[in-house]
């Protein structure tokens, strides 16, 4: 088994991670990225990108990533193909472990193993993924403009979504499997006000329908969860928002983590409770969740561990 040794060790390869590569590799501190399951991230699994900053033109996910991760590597990261499976970080060097058994022992850590959206698991979901079914109305809402969409869920998230998809869309229908929602009143309140917005209580997905050839998503299948009853209803697009589950459950016990799994950062800043530590993206955010503000934390990351290692020491090469 390999031990490698480095002043920057970054757990995870979307824009939180590629960012604080590209910022840390120009301060001469040589990172290494870890890349993960999901080599990019989260945007490799969508296609149309249009609020990322810098293109005119709507471009896509899979090669933003392409670019991004070119950038870091043209700058002086290495990139590894490898999942971490074990963490060690009572003391520095902190002791990250590969799923081969590879050795990483870093002066710092940037975490940006980022989070993913809950899915329901129903048949149409995969297969009509990025045509018409989607977990992200800020990324997505735009392209059902004056069409007719459903979000999935009953809790903030989901209310949030609807309300946003109203922006968009004249006629937009929240699902809900029971008769009550858990997201907040104030949310509630403004749902309800919405003339845009009407509920279906009770219903729980059975299938995502999609259209003949590549027309993408036609219709949601539904089952009554309290007389059985089945019915469908016709729509463009289908946001699922379910929840979200941050990618933490190599750190539990190892660092502060809030109700839902995410690692808790100081207040403005990249730092978690250990020092030489930092959390970068989606992992440490559940509120504003997009490329650019894990890209923004994540070069945050990167300059506080450069300052970090100045402080102890440790300088560029
Ligand atoms: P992620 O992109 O989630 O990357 C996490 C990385 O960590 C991955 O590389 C993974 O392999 C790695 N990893 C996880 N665990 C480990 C481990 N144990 N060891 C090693 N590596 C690990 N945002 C926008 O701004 N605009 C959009 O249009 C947009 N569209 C979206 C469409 C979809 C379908 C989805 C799901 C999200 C979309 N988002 C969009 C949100 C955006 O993708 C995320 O906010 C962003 O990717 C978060 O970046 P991140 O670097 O924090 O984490
Ligand atoms: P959440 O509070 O866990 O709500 C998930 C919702 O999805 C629930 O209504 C749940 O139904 C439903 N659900 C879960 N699994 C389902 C399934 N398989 N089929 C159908 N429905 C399913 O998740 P969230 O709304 O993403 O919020 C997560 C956390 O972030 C919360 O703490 C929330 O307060 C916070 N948040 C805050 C804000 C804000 O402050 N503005 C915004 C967004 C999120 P049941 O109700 O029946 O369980």
């Amino acid at each position: 088994m390999a031990e490698t040794r480095t002043k920057m060790l970054i757990i995870g390869s979307g824009p939180a991670g590629l960012t604080a590569a590209i910022y840390a590799a120009r301060a001469g501190m040589e990172p290494i990225v870890v890349q993960g399951m999901q080599p990019g991230g989260q945007l490799t699994i969508t296609t149309d990108v249009e609020n990322y900053p810098g293109f005119r033109d709507v471009i896509q996910g899979p090669w933003l990533m392409e670019e991004m991760q070119a950038q870091a590597e043209h700058v002086g990261t290495r990139m590894v193909w490898d999942q971490i499976v074990d963490i060690d970080l009572t003391r520095r060097p902190f002791r990250a472990v590969g799923d081969g058994g590879d050795v990483y022992l870093a002066e710092t850590l940037v975490i940006a193993t980022g989070a993913q959206a809950k899915w329901l698991g129903v048949p149409g979901e995969v297969e009509l993924g990025g045509k018409g079914v989607s977990a992200c109305a800020t990324c997505d809402g735009f392209f059902y403009r004056g069409k007719k969409v459903v979000v999935i869920g009953g809790g903030n998230t989901a209310v949030e979504e609807a309300l946003y998809l109203t922006n968009h869309s004249e006629d937009v229908t929240l699902i809900h499997r029971r008769d009550s929602l858990r997201a907040e009143k104030i949310l509630i309140d403004r749902l309800h006000a919405n003339p845009r917005i009407s509920v279906l209580w009770n219903k729980a997905v059975e299938t995502f329908v999609g259209g003949e050839g590549t027309a993408g998503l036609v219709g949601v299948d539904l089952v009554d969860t309290v007389s059985g009853e089945k019915s469908h209803i016709a729509t463009d697009g289908a946001f699922v928002a379910i929840g979200h589950k941050p990618s933490t459950e190599i750190f539990a016990g190892k660092l502060p983590m809030d109700a839902g799994g995410y690692l808790i950062v100081e207040a403005g800043s990249p730092k978690t409770a250990v020092p030489g530590v930092f959390a970068a993206g989606d992992v440490a955010d559940h509120i504003y969740r997009q490329a650019v503000t894990a890209a923004g934390m994540g070069c945050m990351a990167a300059l506080d561990a450069e300052r970090f290692l100045a402080e102890h020491g440790v300088v560029g090469a």
